[in-house]
């Protein structure tokens, strides 16, 4: 039990990780971003997986993590990541979405095929709920799943917002199999992404994310690509994004202290009135004022995972609060980074610059700030109401 501080063995392993991270990993982010520097920044090519970046990950043992972790685990893993490295820490993430679907419903088969080169990084996988007409209520989802009169089905219809598509090998595609069943009538599915029919194109991001559409004309499915029990695939789709919430939380937690980190060495360096930036107190106390949010927001981070480890009854609220709290926060301590940095945070290639367009999206993706909200206020009122 803990109220909470990391115990040595696991500060030494986010340690560990992050020299890993400069190491290794950063590397491959920076040649890639090189790589693609010209088109990025002429808005002429979207994001790209990073192959390579995947495979280190897998060659490190990080992704083998995905599946052999606790909750608690996973967040010391993403945070230590997005510390050093968001591409790296984003790959991983988008691993364990794609792949725990499989993980954790796939048959014997379908486990023994798409893991192993899923945690060698060999294989790429994806994770693919919204569509154009439903995302925040991914119960409307209306990709069709048809029966095609030999006992499988035909897909068809539109994903979009799909993180690694259209480059990813495979796909856990959620579609509806029994219509105007809301929520109980959607099964999950692995589809290959070399099934015919099945066709993407990359979406251009604010920040150079892999991510695009997938249109699925007609694409067949049987009963050995179904992911769990047909009509049961919403289940699939909740349990998983159960399972990486308070993750995300880690995510915004690691790019907060990121910048955090750097406006203490700028604010402590950088001439100015005689002194140095840090000698003016509104200044120190900003810097104040964004470690304790940043601090804040990671003690609710890990109580959440540590909670979800131990099986407590009131996960959903508390994993909601992590996310919706640690990504506003890490949009506030990024935010004030670059106002305490001046100029130079906004010119390209600047980490700040990077941070400001990473840290945007976790508020919008896997339920926004305001669907946290409700599913906190949900938690408060189901709970017996004091009476006035
Ligand atoms: C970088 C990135 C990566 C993504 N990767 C994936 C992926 O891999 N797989 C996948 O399936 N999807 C992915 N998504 C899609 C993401 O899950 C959706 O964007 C998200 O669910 C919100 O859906 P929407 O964008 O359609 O917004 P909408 O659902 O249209 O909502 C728009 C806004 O309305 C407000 N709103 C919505 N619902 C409520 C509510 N109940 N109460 C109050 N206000 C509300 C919020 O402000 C919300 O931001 C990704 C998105 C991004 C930006």
């Amino acid at each position: 039990m803990t109220a909470f501080s990391l115990n040595p063995e696991q500060t030494a392993r986010c340690d560990r990780l992050r020299e890993l991270a400069e190491e290794r990993l950063r590397p491959l982010a920076e040649a890639h971003a090189e790589a693609h520097a010209e088109t990025y920044a002429d808005k002429k090519e979207p994001g790209r997986v990073n192959r390579p970046l995947t495979e280190a990950l897998g060659e490190l043992g990080l992704l083998e993590g995905l599946f052999t972790s606790g909750a608690l685990d996973l967040c010391l893993m993403r945070e230590s990541l997005a510390r050093v490295c968001t591409e790296a820490e984003t790959a991983l993430a988008l691993q364990g979405l794609g792949a725990h679907p499989v993980h954790a419903y796939g048959s014997l088969e379908q486990r023994e095929h798409w893991l192993p080169p899923t945690r060698a990084g060999r294989a790429i996988a994806a994770f693919a709920l919204s569509e154009p007409g439903a995302g925040s209520d991914a119960a409307a989802l209306a990709l069709r799943a048809e029966p095609d009169g030999s006992g499988g089905w035909r897909l068809t219809g539109e994903k979009s917002w799909i993180s690694n598509a259209p480059e990813a090998d495979f796909y856990t595609v959620f579609a509806r199999t029994s219509p105007d069943a809301g929520a109980r009538g959607v099964t999950a599915f692995l589809v290959p992404a070399d099934r015919p029919g099945l066709t993407g194109a990359p979406l251009d991001m604010l920040s150079p994310h892999p991510i695009g559409t997938l249109a699925f004309d007609g694409v067949r499915v049987s009963t050995a690509d179904v992911l769990g029990d047909v009509n049961h695939g919403f289940r699939v789709a909740m349990t998983t994004l159960n399972r990486f919430r308070p993750s995300v939380g880690a995510f915004a937690v690691g790019m907060a202290q990121a910048a955090l980190d750097a406006t203490l060495a700028h604010t402590a360096d950088r001439d100015a009135f005689g002194g140095k930036l840090k000698d003016l107190q509104a200044v120190s106390h900003q810097v104040a004022e964004m470690a304790t949010r940043t601090e804040a927001a990671r003690l609710l981070v890990y109580a959440a995972a540590a909670a979800y480890d131990r099986d407590e009854p009131d996960i959903a609220g508390r994993a909601a609060m992590a996310k919706l709290f640690a990504t506003e926060t890490a949009q506030f301590v990024v935010d004030t980074a670059v106002q305490l940095h001046g100029a130079r945070a906004l010119r390209r290639g600047h980490l700040l610059e990077h941070l400001y367009r990473e840290v945007r999206a976790p508020r919008i993706y896997e339920g926004a700030s305001e669907v946290q909200r409700a599913v906190i206020a949900k938690e408060l009122y189901g709970k017996e109401t004091p009476s006035a």
